[in-house]
C-alpha cells in the first residue's frame, strides 16, 4: 500500500523539477513544421502583382471547391486573375491548390493566427492573398 503510494509521490515530484512542456502563448510563440498548411497567401512580381497565370488548375483539383477564379487575357494573350477568391472557412487546408500551381503562386504559410470575428475576413481575395505575403 505504501509503496505505489512513494512511488506516485517521487513521480510527481520528479515532474516537478522537469522542464514544462508547454508555453506561455501568446507571448512565447511556437514554430510551426516547415511543412505546416496554414493560410494562404499570393507570390508576387517586382510589380507587386500575382504571378497567378489563371491557367485554373487548382480550381479543378480544390476538393472543396472553394476557390473562384475569372480569367482575363491580356493584349499579349497571358492571362491573369481579375477575381481570385479561397473561402477559408470552407477550406481543408490538403494543400492541393499549391500543390498543382504550375508557377508556384498560390502557397499556403506557416501562420495559424488567422483569427477573426468576421466572417467575411475569411474570404481571401487576389488583394487579400497579395497582403498576406508579408505577414508569412
Ligand atoms: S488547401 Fe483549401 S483551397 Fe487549397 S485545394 Fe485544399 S481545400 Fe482547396
Ligand atoms: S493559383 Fe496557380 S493553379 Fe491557381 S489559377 Fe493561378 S496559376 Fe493556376
Amino acid at each position: 500500500m505504501i509503496i505505489p503510494l512513494v512511488k506516485g509521490l517521487l513521480l510527481t515530484l520528479s515532474r516537478f523539477f522537469s522542464k514544462p512542456i508547454t508555453i506561455q502563448y501568446p507571448e512565447e510563440k511556437r514554430t510551426p513544421y516547415p511543412t505546416w498548411r496554414g493560410i494562404h497567401y499570393f507570390m508576387t512580381n517586382e510589380k507587386g502583382e500575382t504571378i497567378c497565370v489563371a491557367c485554373g488548375l487548382c480550381v479543378a483539383y480544390c476538393p472543396s471547391q472553394c476557390i473562384t477564379l475569372e480569367i482575363g487575357e491580356r493584349e499579349d494573350g497571358s492571362r491573369y486573375p481579375i477575381t481570385y477568391e479561397i473561402d477559408a472557412l470552407r477550406c481543408i487546408y490538403c494543400g492541393f491548390c499549391q500543390e498543382v500551381c504550375p508557377v508556384n503562386a498560390i502557397r499556403m504559410s506557416t501562420n495559424y493566427e488567422y483569427v477573426h470575428y468576421d466572417k467575411a475576413n475569411f474570404i481571401l481575395t487576389k488583394e487579400k492573398l497579395i497582403s498576406l505575403k508579408e505577414k508569412v
